[in-house]
């Protein structure tokens, strides 16, 4: 079954307590853990079962994966030994798939025995995800500084065809599915396979059962298996080494090959000070790189982030379809991110009221009851409930994000970049790639920036590189109208959607927007008109009349926003056209995988664009994906999401059309 067939929805595990202290899964007719020694367990299985800490000593970053997270147990542990043995600077990523989410609740009941673990359970507990399928990439953190320096991916749903969509160097793994002869499915061949395939060289593997068939199956799938002595009263337990010699697989078709590894920590350039760039900087410097943002114009977020409010609401499909997928993550991603203290930026979290005009509230009762996003982050609300939450008589219902709200990007654009060093005012007029290093130039053939890696984050501007002129990207004007609040709109408490947006009054103006035209893609446009006005004032009074009138006082801001002609993001390395055109002249006829070369790219060149009018939710993940992709880190994505996303993907499309 697919992802799309399958729904959102996860099974529970029927969570009850055995003889009142040991949290036990109806489901499976096991327990979680053993109430009597639960940690020493996980300690002598897990830990020193794969020789922890030491194996991570002199490593830059090390990355634990675990069949199942269940209560997080192990988890704890494992970062508890980080915390007090891992190198300097050093940075953590723990996946972990789970099939049947405990809640947050009843994670925290399962936590609670654990005196010493108490305050990294509450990290965890702060930052655990609603169970919904997919990938969840989380930033436990006792305080926010730490924030970052471990990250936890629960990739929710089957383990199978969860790992089957994960793209990572795994250096440890913990095998913890419910016992083999109880739960065959977590120890089946093809889940050894996925873990040949995403285990780095020199690998181990620990798990508490020594049952003969997990013994063979690692065997059979690469893997070195020795006994050791098991805990407590068992006998025996399972090591394993992941063999040099084994082949590997992939699972990822040679045109999304993924791109060489940058070093663990480099010079990046980022092209573009909006908020694709400066979302790409801050998650480049979170792991450690230090980054240029170079922009023609003179400050931050000039073109279509420098709207003086950008409004904050998912774009949700009632089945898991791509666009419904992603925007769910990217959803759950930026409201995490926006916890961030430090950044400190004009925004109001007021909520977001999308409100179920024409043909929308069939669409979004089908979102609700499949659960697009859980119930926590959206409720549905008729039109008398509308209206309460509002502060204003509406006529329609529609769905309600309380998390949601609005935000001036340019603020936010500025707090993200402050550890970059800024060259603003600075046309990048061409690239070039010499002795691993790349060189930007400005018009007059100066030297402006060296780096490792760069990032083309400014929109249609990119286009003039020749590097990137083939890239599909259209423009779409926008304006937002600034009026003065009025007797009728100034109860308004929270922002409305309906198509188009209406903010709730700040220093006495709302916001209205935007318009959405066609225009070509080396046109700026950014001229204010008063024809624009009027077509804002009449499509919110269309939904709701009678609160503006046109009028001399109206202001705003016009930019035109950069997009795709899929309308998702372009997030990726940058194929070369030619060669990459070349390479995959035949993939029409559908010739086996191992016909083809890995996909060539421009050496260490990576795109991040084309948000279109959704850049605020879609852009911290982005960023945190491309971050990964350069640095050769876990994606935070299935497999499935990032190839959707991928710069690539128009030139495959093209590929498979022609008929010559
Ligand atoms: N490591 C956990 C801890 O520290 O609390 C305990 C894990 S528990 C023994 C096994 C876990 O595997 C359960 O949470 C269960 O829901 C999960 N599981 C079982 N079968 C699965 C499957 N087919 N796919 C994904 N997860 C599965």
């Amino acid at each position: 079954m697919t992802v799309e067939e399958r729904g959102w929805a996860l099974p529970a595990p029927g969570l009850v307590w055995e003889r009142g202290h040991t949290p036990f899964a109806a489901r499976f007719g096991d327990i979680y853990y053993s109430r009597e020694g639960g940690l020493a367990e996980s300690r002598h299985v897990f830990l020193d079962g794969n020789a922890l800490p030491q194996a991570w000593q002199n490593r830059e970053r090390f990355c634990v994966a675990e069949l199942g997270f269940g209560t997080g147990l192990n988890f704890l542990s494992t970062w508890e030994l980080w915390r007090r043995t891992c190198p300097p600077g050093a940075r953590l990523h723990y996946i972990a798939v789970e099939g049947f989410p405990l809640t947050r609740e009843e994670l925290g009941e399962c936590l609670a025995p654990w005196d010493e673990l108490k305050t990294l359970g509450r990290a965890l507990l702060s930052a655990y995800p609603e169970p919904q399928r997919g990938f969840h990439r989380v930033f436990p953190a006792v305080d926010p500084g730490e924030r970052g320096a471990v990250s936890l991916t629960l990739l929710f749903g089957d383990a199978k065809e969860m790992l089957g969509q994960l793209e990572a160097d795994v250096d440890a793994w913990f095998l913890d599915g419910f016992a083999p002869d109880k739960n065959p499915d977590m120890w089946s061949a093809e889940i050894f396979a996925e873990m040949a395939r995403l285990s780095a060289s020199g690998a181990t593997v620990a798990t508490y059962s020594a049952a003969g068939d997990v013994r063979r199956g690692l065997d059979a799938a690469g893997f070195d298996v020795t006994r050791a002595p098991g805990f407590g009263t068992k006998r025996e337990m399972l090591r394993a080494r992941s063999r040099e010699n084994v082949v590997r697989t992939t699972s990822l078709q040679p045109w999304f090959a993924r791109a060489p590894q940058e070093p663990s920590r480099g010079h990046a350039a980022i092209v573009g000070a909006g908020l694709a760039g400066a979302h790409a900087a801050a998650a480049l410097a979170r792991r450690g790189w230090s980054t240029t943002i170079i922009d023609r114009h003179p400050g931050v977020a000039a073109e279509a982030s420098g709207s003086p409010r950008a409004v904050m609401a998912p774009r949700l499909t009632a089945a898991p379809a791509f666009d419904g997928r992603f925007y769910a993550a990217a959803w759950r991603y930026a409201l995490a991110d926006l916890e961030t203290p430090s950044q400190d930026f004009e925004h109001a979290r007021v909520g977001s009221l999308q409100m179920a005009v024409g043909e929308d509230a069939g669409r979004f009762a089908d979102m609700v009851s499949t659960a697009a996003l859980p119930n926590s982050f959206l409720t549905h609300v008729d039109a008398e409930e509308a209206s309460d939450i509002a502060g204003l008589s509406l006529s329609h219902g529609g769905l309600f994000f309380p998390q949601g709200g609005w935000l001036q990007p340019r603020g936010l654009c500025a707090a993200l970049s402050r550890h970059s060093e800024m060259l603003l005012g600075v046309e990048v007029a061409s690239l070039a790639h010499a002795g691993g290093r790349w060189r930007i130039f400005d018009a007059q053939s100066r030297v402006v920036a060296e780096a490792d890696a760069v990032v083309l984050a400014n929109a249609l501007g990119m286009m003039r590189l020749p590097e990137a002129a083939a890239l599909p990207l259209a423009g779409r004007r926008g304006q937002v109208t600034l009026a003065p609040t009025t007797a009728g709109a100034s109860a308004l408490r929270t922002v409305l959607l309906y198509g188009g947006f209406l903010t709730p009054a700040y220093h006495g103006l709302h916001a209205i927007g935007a318009t959405f035209d066609h225009v070509g893609t080396d046109r700026m446009d950014m001229d204010v008109r008063a024809e624009d006005h009027v077509r804002n004032l009449e499509s919110l009074a269309r939904v709701v009349p009678g609160l503006f009138a046109p009028s001399p006082d109206l202001g705003g801001f016009a930019g035109v926003r950069c997009t795709s002609p899929d309308h998702m993001p372009m997030v990726g390395p940058l194929p070369e056209r030619g060669v990459y055109m070349e390479d995959f002249a035949n993939l029409r006829h559908g010739h086996p995988w191992a016909r083809y070369p890995n996909a060539r790219y421009q050496h260490g060149l990576y795109v991040m664009t084309a948000l279109g009018a959704r850049g605020v939710v879609a852009a911290p993940l982005a960023a945190e994906l491309l971050a990964c992709q350069i640095t050769g880190e876990p994606w935070p994505l299935e497999r499935d999401l990032v190839t959707a996303l991928h710069p690539a993907r128009f030139l495959v499309r093209e590929l498979k059309r022609r008929d010559i």
